[in-house]
């Protein structure tokens, strides 16, 4: 059997080739991976063992045994955990239809340097063998069924593979690499250990290595020298021993004082399957009415998965160091999805499923504490190492926001960790906290100014910030789609109301002195007539005209109601294929303009409606608006272009 199309087959050469380039200094993390993948099994099997203990088939002593053979050229990682079935082995091994995989190969950009940057991103685990191997072969039995139903797959990592049925005694999974010619190298068993010991110490499964060549245990001499001679014979000939090469202690057990930050970091490319080192973490055990204890790492970079409904990696669960689950919803909000790491809790059943999650008390309480445990690490950060933090807020920003729109409870926290762009230093990067904005306000404004915008360019060129500019007020700029509910939800902060630029009569309280206020009276007598024939002549397009006070260099904008759908919003919900009320806006016409000046003096019919409709038409696009009929807006301004 082998993979079908030659266009895969290419796909996934790239693949490889990319992932072996990009990893070529480092190459000893395809031990890691294939550690990580044995001690993965292992939990599964414990965890399913607890509600049938057959499954162990007589051997609970669970490990990852490591072997090599210098003359076959061959190095070995076997493991006694859960195994795979042929269709397992298919899906999980055969193709490269893993979403990760997929996405991967579409977010390639052919510049081979940021391409290789990718590759951490998305767990391309397993084919890692491929990076000191030219064929891999796989033998693999599922715990509990019986010998006859084993299954060997073998690749040259070229896209192609075989399957066959095979007898295997033991339930698990041995994975041999035909190392290359070049990477002989690591059939050396001072090297091995050294690399285990660097990169999966953590595993809490012993990894197990034969006694080395040179090893000669006096105790072992000794003891053969006063055993019987039946005895002594058994020793001779039996094999050389096992012995645990790593700490096999569940390292978030152990105190902090105890673990250093490498050993943090590298457990952290074993939980999160990254390759990257971690952004921060957390690592506390929380007492009182439950125990638990948790470790838990911010990632520098977006797991690909991010946006993955049935994405498979979170916090994994554990219960009394018995590892039960894996980015279980009940344990972590959905917008703290990127956090990884490990929750180990005392209270839980061992035979936990996610039913019983749901309507257990210790688990709400262990997600309340963990959740407080992030807010404390982020607000740590934000305090403390502000780049960091900005590193944060770049990357999974748009994440937390929905926070603020589903979690009411830490509403008041999340608020302050919130970062926006804003008018202030037209900041390109959402680096201004509303605390900031708030120590910036003006003596007497009242309220905490935004304005909505597809693009960081059209929000800062939105026609409504002009008045705000020239009075010196700061505006966020808001431009993720999120933000569109943010506000929604975030009606205040500091008891300062969030107030869009766009929406509303505009109030800017006591900044507007009494100059202005008399000044606007005055237009709105003078331009009485003028926004009355505007209005009728604009009909349906619009709710109301009227002269404004927000523009300095614009001749028009449109405002929407004070509890109407922004206009964003409104584009947003309609792409998005959903109906919309088709909200009619007010069109503010700017007074001290000379194109309004022209429009008061034009006497001709025709002209006159042309430039109303023109200046409608530009108050829509300058906010990034779409006009419904281009070509008549087209045919009105060159009617006016050849009249002047
Ligand atoms: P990841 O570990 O990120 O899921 P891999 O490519 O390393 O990606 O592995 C793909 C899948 O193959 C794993 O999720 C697991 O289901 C299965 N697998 C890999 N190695 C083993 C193993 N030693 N025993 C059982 N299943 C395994």
């Amino acid at each position: 059997m082998s993979t079908s199309e030659g266009k895969q087959t290419r796909a996934f050469r790239q693949l490889l080739d990319l992932m072996i380039h990009s990893l070529y200094s480092n190459k000893e993390i395809f031990l890691r991976e294939l550690i990580s993948n044995a001690s993965d099994a292992a939990d599964k099997l414990r965890f399913e063992a607890i509600a049938n203990e057959s499954l162990y088939e007589g051997d609970s002593q669970i490990g990852i045994r490591i072997t090599f053979d210098k003359e076959a050229n061959t190095l070995t990682i076997s493991d006694n955990g859960i195994g795979m079935t042929l269709d397992e082995v298919t899906t999980n091994i055969g193709t490269i239809a893993k979403s990760g995989t997929k996405e991967f190969l579409q977010s390639l950009k052919a510049d081979q340097a940021k391409d290789a940057n990718l590759i951490g991103q998305f767990g391309v685990g397993f084919y890692s063998a491929f990076i000191v191997a030219d064929r891999v072969t796989l033998l693999t039995r599922k715990a509990g069924v019986s010998s006859a139903e084993g299954v060997r797959w073998e690749s040259a990592g070229d896209g192609e593979y075989t399957l066959e049925s095979i007898t295997k005694e033991n339930h698990g999974t041995d994975v041999i690499l035909h190392l290359k010619a070049e990477e002989k190298d690591f059939l050396d068993d001072w090297r091995l250990r050294s690399t285990i010991r660097k990169f999966s110490d953590h595993v809490s499964w012993p990894i197990l290595m034969l006694q080395s060549a040179g090893y000669t245990p006096e105790e072992d001499e000794e003891e053969a020298a006063a055993d019987s001679e039946e005895k002594a014979q058994e020793k001779t000939e039996k094999q050389p021993e096992w012995e645990t090469v790593n700490k096999a202690s569940a390292l978030w057990t152990r105190s902090k004082s105890e673990i250093s930050e490498e050993e943090y970091t590298e457990f952290y490319k074993h939980v999160g399957h990254d390759f990257e080192d971690p952004l921060a973490h957390i690592h506390a055990r929380l007492e009182g009415k439950y125990e638990y204890t948790v470790l838990l790492y911010v990632p520098k970079r977006a797991p690909f998965d991010l946006w993955d409904r049935d994405r498979k990696h979170g916090v994994k669960l554990y219960v009394r160091r018995v590892f039960i689950m894996e980015g279980a919803e009940d344990l972590m909000p959905r917008y703290l999805r990127f956090i990884r790491g490990v929750v180990d809790s005392t209270d839980l059943p061992l035979n936990v499923s996610r039913e019983i999650l749901q309507k257990n008390p210790a688990v709400d309480a262990i997600k309340k504490g963990m959740v407080g445990k992030v807010f404390s690490l982020l607000e740590d950060l934000a305090k403390n190492d502000a780049e960091k933090y900005q590193q944060f807020w770049d990357t999974f920003g748009v994440v937390m926001k929905e926070g603020v729109i589903e979690d009411f409870a830490h509403k008041d926290r999340l608020a302050k960790l919130l970062r926006f762009s804003s008018t202030h230093a037209d900041s390109k990067v959402q680096d201004v906290s509303l605390e900031a904005y708030v120590s910036r306000m003006k003596e007497k404004q009242k309220a905490i100014y935004y304005v909505n915008g597809e693009s960081l360019e059209a929000a800062r060129h939105h026609p409504h910030l002009e008045i705000f500019r020239k009075k010196g007020i700061e505006v966020l700029l808001l431009t993720d789609r999120v933000d569109e509910w943010l506000v929604n939800h975030l009606h205040e902060f500091d008891g300062k109301p969030m107030h869009s630029v766009a929406k509303g009569g505009l109030d800017l309280g006591e900044l507007e002195d009494e100059a202005d206020k008399k000044e606007l009276e005055k237009y709105q007598g003078e331009f009485k007539e003028l926004t009355e024939r505007v209005q009728k002549g604009l009909g349906e397009l619009v709710k109301e005209v009227r002269v404004t006070n927000r523009l300095t260099d614009s001749p028009s904008c449109l405002v929407s109601g004070e509890h109407e759908l922004s206009a964003s919003m409104e584009r947003i919900l309609r792409e998005a294929g959903q109906q919309t009320p088709n909200t009619k806006r007010t069109l503010e016409i700017n007074p001290a303009h000379p194109l309004v000046a022209r429009l008061k003096a034009e006497s001709n019919e025709q002209r006159f409606d042309d430039l109303s409709h023109i200046l409608f038409s530009q108050a829509l696009l300058s906010e990034g608006g779409q006009l419904e009929d281009p070509a008549d807006f087209v045919r009105r301004l060159n009617g006016l272009l050849l009249a002047g």
